[in-house]
């Protein structure tokens, strides 16, 4: 598409605009801005169809934000999210917050973004459920183990398998790790820095066995300060890697909350996507956590391969048997890195995204959850929201800080990301992905973690 204006278009802040609703159209486009005081008027036209519409002045950026709105209404694009294709949109909620009431954020969404009534309403319910957990005072710890028992089909992230020389140099990785525990948990003690959320995530970091679990256990409670924790959450996504013992040792060292993940409940979904567990060891697995009162989160995926519409309505339906704290659903977004997009199981699903956004809707409004974390997917326009809901006062700290990118988080292990945000920029510190590169570059990578750390906090 070529866009000509009287208005000057940054087109870097396009690219992702375009790319998502217009990548395959070659029109030339003409739009006219003009501005009074109190309003401002697009005109857009291509080559068969004009438009022109005025909206209040309400917010800095209107006339970019207007331009693309003004693209969507000549192209007749309706669709719920309007032009908002940000990964984080509650993050534009929390900016306008700062100027508006969220009566005048609900015009603005609606009006100036074009998002729908119901994704406006929903945004902010997630705005309204999150910001009392907002604590830009303290930081978050992400410990990541980076490894997995077998690696699930869709996955995109960085998890390896034990075995050749991963599994040759495992011992040496797991010290690092361990090592690298100790030196972040001193530098927060020489900075002073409180600690309210810790999140063991990877990989699957209940994949380790017995001995390895109390060992980063042991090294977590001896070296980070626990005093001002509000919320220390386990990962256990993987079934098959928990066991009534691990749970009691987790348990032991003040573990407040995990994560076990069903994704579905048809088995052989999960078989086909190299996931092996079942109902009766999940049943098995909730029972015992249940019992030792964790507060627990469950994950699923909407749209996992040979899945239609009726399979995910009877996941939904079968969820009401559960009454986890919180719950994810999570729609598949096929990334290059994952085995899928290149198998032949990979077709695109044409799951009736309408239902199963109703379905979950009457399943967390008859369980009692509210919306408290949304993320969507990088360049899409699909309607469905990654969204974690929750019993009330159970909000998951970390999900929230992870997107709000607000505080200071610093992470631990091969692939971790950690975040330093001064003013309104983020700086980030990333460690390599691949456990073995991650071991060979830890003195150098961690002496400039520190001295940024230093430098910023
Ligand atoms: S458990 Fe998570 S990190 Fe591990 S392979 Fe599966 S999707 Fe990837």
């Amino acid at each position: 598409m070529k866009i000509s204006s009287n208005y000057e278009i940054n087109e870097n802040k396009w690219n992702e605009f375009i790319y998502v609703f217009f990548k395959d159209i070659e029109d030339e486009v003409y739009i006219h801005v003009e501005e009074s005081s109190k309003d401002i008027t697009v005109f857009a036209k291509n080559e068969v169809n004009e438009i022109n519409y005025t909206i209040n002045k309400m917010i800095d950026n209107q006339v970019e934000v207007m331009l693309k709105s003004s693209l969507l209404k000549l192209y007749n694009i309706a669709v719920p999210w309007g032009s908002l294709v940000g990964v984080r949109p509650t993050k534009l909620v929390r900016k306008l917050l700062k100027k508006n009431d969220y009566d005048k954020i609900l015009k603005i969404l609606q009006h100036v973004y074009l998002v729908s009534d119901e994704k406006s309403k929903l945004l902010i319910d997630v705005v309204k459920n999150s910001i009392d957990y907002l604590d830009k005072d303290t930081i978050g710890i992400y410990i990541g183990l980076a490894f997995c028992p077998t690696k699930c089909t869709y996955c995109s992230f960085p998890a390896y398998l034990k075995k050749g020389k991963y599994e040759k140099r495992y011992e040496e990785y797991f010290d690092t790790l361990l090592r690298e525990i100790r030196e972040i948990g001193s530098l927060c003690k020489e900075l002073n820095l409180k600690i309210n959320s810790i999140y063991v995530g990877g990989g699957t970091p209940s994949y380790l066995n017995h001995e390895e679990l109390e060992m980063l256990l042991t090294t977590i409670d001896g070296n980070i300060d626990l005093s001002n924790l509000k919320e220390y959450t386990f990962e256990a996504g993987r079934i098959d890697t928990i066991d009534k013992e691990k749970l009691m040792m987790l348990k032991r060292y003040s573990v407040t909350r995990i994560s076990i993940n069903p994704q579905s409940f048809k088995d052989s979904t999960l078989k086909l996507v190299n996931r092996y567990h079942n109902l009766e060891k999940l049943n098995e697995v909730y029972d015992v956590a249940k019992k030792l009162k964790f507060d627990i989160n469950m994950d699923f995926i909407i749209g996992l391969p040979r899945e239609n519409t009726e399979d995910v309505l009877n996941t939904l339906e079968k969820f009401k048997d559960y009454d986890p704290e919180n719950v994810t659903f999570h729609y598949l977004a096929m990334k290059k890195a994952s085995y899928l997009t290149k198998s032949k199981y990979f077709e695109e699903n044409a799951l009736d995204y309408i239902l199963i956004n109703n379905k979950i809707l009457e399943v967390m409004k008859e369980k009692g959850y509210i919306p408290y974390y949304m993320y969507r997917q990088k360049s899409s326009s699909i309607d469905g929201e990654n969204m974690g809901y929750c019993k009330v006062g159970k909000q998951l700290i970390y999900n929230i800080e992870m997107i709000e990118e607000y505080k200071n988080i610093i992470s631990i292990g091969a692939g971790a990301i950690t975040k330093i945000i001064k003013e309104d920029t983020i700086k980030r510190l990333i460690n390599p992905k691949d456990p073995l590169m991650w071991v060979d570059e830890f003195e150098e990578r961690l002496n400039e973690k520190k001295k940024v750390i230093r430098e910023m906090l």
